[in-house]
């Protein structure tokens, strides 16, 4: 690859000072005594510019004779943008001294130069070529211009060209033995290849990236190595030679559209790879401003001109290469994450661009790194770039991973927290049902207790007169379906009040509740007696067969109560009085029977007391 605006530069100081000086051209040593084998003709060349293409062959060789050309400069033939066709006139390198005469080969490393005629020593019917024709009209298919020298033409012959181009005018002349070139052909082509084939495994390997990930910095990365594949590919020959042969007039475009793509893909991947609308809106909008500058090229380079598109490219590049790498030390500056390989990526490029440059120069020594200085740091800079990419791309994800982590920990804690409430609730209601339970088995006892007691007479535990009621009513419902007689007999005991007043109260009391138990220990477990007054208890006789059965019950207790007593030390004597009254042979109802059962009571106690008595009703 060659350096053209360095060289240019010179070359135009050059032509300043030697613009208006007149020289023969000199004598140019023979290549087979070089170690290289080869000679630059460039520097020993002449130079004719032809503004309106009006010089014949003729004419130019009639001014290489009287010496009216200016001298090449000590860099070589570089005229940088020019409208002119230039002639380039150079003498044939002597023959080694005493040896058989070789054929040599003329080489224009130039591959963008447009148009070549070339005229060899006499010809006055050039020989066409340039990236403006096919491929397959050279006279050796090479991805720089190469003709023939044949082994008879005379030592300092003067070899004439025709050169015009729209890009810039450099003609790198070089003279070489056949071998010498053979050799230098397969290294460059060998270098250029491993260059290329990393450049396309980056891309590809990118564009699948880009496809399966679909994240801009991927696309605009391919863009940016394919448009600089496609740029060098231009500058270098290459693509003419194996890709676009076919098609000249895109020869000419490639070199303007590849780096205007590549230019524009370096401020966008710049933008998708930095986002330095993070830190700065208004630097995220120059780098726009450039994106747009370097697509404008490809719009001046195919619609208007070639030349100023080649023109709008070196700022566009300049400029957008400076805002990356400022871009790059901005973010830093900001602690952006993927700004230090992004500046290591350029840094690394920038050293290997001024090496080569300074080597152009002369400042430093011409090695196989600092001669494909621009290779080797374009290839550096992508590499690592790439690699930022991957890099960029597992630190999101192991971002994300994390985020993920967090959040299912945050879930698997807020599930455990609500297990555990669910759990805490569990046990809370499971205690709140067992203490409901407790309260409700309290509430059922304590009715059942009030259901007692509003059933019970408090001091004997008998039956009261609202249970009485009850049983009476329940003995009468089954005498009439069952067609069964009971007997109702109301009790009185006899002489009780004196007992009290004798004994006191509380023996008084306790006499009941053995009156209760005797009179308990006579009946039926089916019977029911109840106490309803003070010394007054009711009895139900179930299922008698005659008046004769009750009848003897109630003797049975009249005698049983008739027995001594015995409390606290005392011995009491009691009686009682008994009235019976029978169902149905008495009486249907309640209240019949048990008027008549008391009033039989009565006439008991009027008898005499301590007997028994059946109504007469
Ligand atoms: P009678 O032979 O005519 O039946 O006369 P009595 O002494 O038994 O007297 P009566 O039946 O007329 O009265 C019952 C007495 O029983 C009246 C009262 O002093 C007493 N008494 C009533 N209730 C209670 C009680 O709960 N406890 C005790 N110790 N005495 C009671
Ligand atoms: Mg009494």
């Amino acid at each position: 690859m060659q350096c053209v605006f360095p060289r240019w530069a010179v070359l135009l100081i050059g032509l300043v000072l030697v613009s208006t000086a007149l020289h023969a051209l000199p004598q140019i040593p023979s290549p087979e005594n070089t170690a290289e084998a080869r000679v630059d003709a460039g520097i020993h060349a002449g130079l004719v510019e032809d503004p309106q293409s009006s010089l014949t062959v003729l004419a130019v060789r009639q001014l290489f004779d009287l010496g009216q050309v200016t001298l090449a400069p000590a860099a070589g033939v570089n005229l940088g943008y020019t409208r002119s066709a230039w002639w380039v006139g150079f003498r044939v390198p002597a023959h080694p001294a005493g040896k058989v005469p070789r054929e040599r080969l003329i080489e224009i490393g130039f591959p963008t130069l447009d148009h070549i005629e070339f005229y060899g020593t006499a010809s006055t019917t050039p020989t066409v070529v340039g990236d403006l024709y096919p491929f397959g009209e050279r006279p050796i298919r090479h991805r720089n211009f190469v003709f023939e020298l044949p082994a008879d033409t005379p030592e300092n012959a003067l070899v004439l060209m025709r050169v015009r181009s729209e890009g810039t005018l450099s003609v790198p002349l070089t003279v070489w033995t056949p071998s010498a070139w053979a050799e230098y052909s397969r290294h460059t082509y060998a270098g250029l290849s491993v260059y290329f084939g990393a450049l396309l495994a980056l891309l590809i390997y990118n564009a699948l990236l880009w496809v399966s990930i679909r994240d801009r910095m991927y696309f605009d990365y391919v863009l940016f190595v394919s448009g600089l594949a496609i740029g060098l590919a231009g500058f270098n020959g290459l693509g003419m030679e194996y890709v676009w042969s076919g098609w000249p007039w895109f020869a000419n475009l490639a070199f303007p559209l590849g780096f205007s793509l590549c230019s524009f893909g370096v401020a966008q991947f710049t933008r998708s790879f930095l986002s330095p609308q993070m830190v700065s809106t208004r630097l995220d909008k120059v780098l726009l401003g450039c994106s747009i500058l370097s697509a404008s090229v490809a719009v001046i380079s195919i619609g208007f001109s070639y030349m100023v598109g080649g023109k709008v490219l070196t700022v566009a590049t300049v400029f957008t290469t400076s805002m990356a790498v400022f871009t790059g030390l901005y973010c830093q500056k900001h602690r952006v994450a993927s700004a230090p390989l992004f500046l290591l990526a350029w840094t690394l490029f920038m050293v290997f661009g001024i090496a080569f440059a300074l080597r152009n120069y002369g400042l430093i020594p011409t090695n196989f790194i600092t001669l494909h200085g621009l290779q080797f740091g374009s290839l550096i800079g992508m590499l690592l770039l790439s690699f930022a990419l991957a890099n960029r791309f597992h630190s999101e994800r192991r971002a994300k991973e994390a985020a993920q982590a967090e959040m299912m920990s945050a879930r698997q804690a807020s599930i455990e927290l609500l297990q555990r409430s669910e759990q805490e609730l569990e046990l809370r209601v499971a205690e709140r049902t067992a203490e409901l339970a407790t309260a409700n088995a309290k509430l059922a006892a304590s009715e059942l207790q009030q259901r007692d007691l509003a059933q019970h007479d408090g001091l004997t535990g008998l039956a009261n007169r609202t249970l009485l009621a009850d049983r009476l009513s329940q003995a009468i419902g089954f005498g009439e379906r069952e067609k069964r007689r009971f007997a109702l007999l109301y009790l009185d005991l006899d002489k009780f009040k004196p007992v009290n007043d004798l004994h006191g109260h509380a023996v008084g009391d306790a006499l009941l509740k053995q009156v209760a138990i005797r009179i308990q220990e006579r009946l039926r477990h089916s019977d029911t007696v109840a106490r309803v007054g003070g010394d007054e208890f009711v009895i139900i006789l179930h299922a008698i067969e005659s008046d004769a059965g009750s009848l003897a019950v109630a003797n049975d207790i009249r005698d049983a109560l008739g027995q001594e007593f015995q409390l606290e030390q005392k011995s009491i004597h009691i009686g009682c009085s008994i009235g019976v009254a029978v169902y149905p042979d008495h009486g249907v109802d309640a209240s019949t029977l048990s008027r008549l059962a008391d009033e039989a009571m009565y006439a008991a106690k009027d008898a005499g007391r301590n007997r028994v008595v059946l109504t007469h009703s």
